[in-house]
């Protein structure tokens, strides 16, 4: 296709929630249009695009609607129904596409996807078994307990996930789980964890972003760090070919986010995959020459993908709804004007009315010349964050 030049064309979203609005952001900056079909009457990216289409995401009208007035359409979250991007494929260009996607909503899919690239990167997932049935489960190796049964899919921020030690545990969590198709993992001694950031055209070019170390709170990404402080550069490099070949074998189009853990003995295994601009790589914002949000577009609309730049030691703090709540009560906002006046502060906040209790409210980019220094500032705002 023809690359959908900017200031003369629109782009729309599947999907309302911040990552819609932060591509919203980049696409418009670049002079699209947006539009963004999301249900609900008041979201994120709806409340930033130019139209925002209220329908649920297989209302056929809407989506008639979103294919009519845009010229490529994208999703911002991955458990958009498959049948909803097929169905806009059939009339306009769609990125990712739906059978990339759906590799994505089903982790018994997407382990069989990293166990096929694996032949060629030698980065393989964690040891697992399928269960859909009783007698999947009552065959299951013991060898992989301890271990996290995850339902196969809508699950997120560790949620749709139990720990069992013994296969009764085990039989029990899956009941509670109310007898989906779940994946159980081997649990692993994780040293870290990391994610990596590539782009991908529809011309097969792919570029990708220095690997980024996270921490999780809570099953929630709570900090990303870049240069990843205590991943060695072979790690890296292996992370990073991976992540290329996962998204090559995908014949992927736009931002894929590879996540990884790196293990005790040494081992890197691939985690999780998630098709579009991903919270680990919210850094990339402030901290590089080129955002996420800005190569999600640009691959939507077929320009050409740079090389992104790293210009700056980057700490990415997720701020949760959480931290509007003090023992005094809440919700109040947090002393952003205190935050603000460190150095190398950039705050996103999401436009969310109301702060909830582990709600992603915004996150804070903290950039420096050195990785020592926006840690210490990260500290600083973490302090004032309470
Ligand atoms: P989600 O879709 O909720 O992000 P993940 O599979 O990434 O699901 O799991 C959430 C977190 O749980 C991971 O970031 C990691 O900290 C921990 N975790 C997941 N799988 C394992 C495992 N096999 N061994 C040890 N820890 C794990
Ligand atoms: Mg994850």
């Amino acid at each position: 296709m023809s690359a959908l030049l900017p200031g003369a064309a629109t782009l729309g979203v599947l999907g309302g929630g911040q990552l819609g609005r932060m591509f919203v952001h980049a696409a418009q900056a670049l002079g699209y249009r947006c539009i963004v079909l999301d249900p609900d009457a008041i979201s994120p990216a709806g409340a930033v695009a130019e139209t925002h289409i209220e329908a649920d995401y297989l209302d056929p009208v809407g989506l008639a609607q979103l294919a009519r007035d845009c010229d490529a359409i994208t999703t911002e979250f991955e458990n958009v129904p498959a049948l909803a991007l097929q169905t806009l494929a059939g009339m306009r260009v769609v990125a990712p596409a739906a059978a990339a996607v759906a590799v994505c909503q089903d982790r018994a899919v997407e382990k069989a996807h990293f166990e096929a690239a694996a032949a060629q990167s030698g980065v393989y997932p964690a040891p697992h078994a399928v269960i859909s049935n009783a007698i999947e489960l009552a065959a299951i190796d013991p060898a992989l307990l301890p271990g996290i049964l995850k339902t196969s899919r809508m699950g997120y921020d560790g949620k749709g996930q139990l720990r069992v030690s013994t296969p009764a545990e085990l039989a029990a969590a899956w009941d509670e789980l109310k007898r989906e198709p779940c994946v159980l993992e081997q649990m692993l001694p994780l040293k870290a964890e990391l994610s990596v950031l590539v782009a991908r055209g529809a011309d097969g070019q792919i570029v990708h972003y220095p690997a980024q170390q996270n921490l999780h709170r809570g099953g929630i990404l709570a900090v990303t760090e870049v240069p990843a402080p205590g991943l060695p550069a072979d790690v890296q490099q292996r992370a990073i070919a991976a992540a290329r070949q996962v998204a090559a074998a995908l014949a992927y189009v736009g931002v894929l986010c590879v996540e990884f853990f790196w293990l005790e003995d040494g081992r890197l295994v691939v985690n999780e995959m998630a098709p579009r601009p991903h919270n680990s790589g919210h850094w990339t914002m402030d901290g590089c020459d080129v955002s996420q949000f800005e190569l999600q577009v640009r691959a939507l609309a077929g320009l050409p993908l740079p090389e992104p730049r790293r210009h700056s030691a980057s700490v990415m703090l997720n701020l949760l709804g959480d931290l509007w709540f003090t023992e005094a009560g809440g919700p109040t906002p947090p002393a952003w004007d205190r935050v603000l006046a460190l150095p190398g502060t950039h705050l996103h906040l999401y436009g969310k009315a109301e702060a909830r209790h582990g709600r992603k409210m915004g996150h804070l980019n903290i950039t420096a010349e050195t990785p020592e220094a926006a840690h210490a500032v990260a500290l600083q705002a973490a302090a004032i964050l309470g």
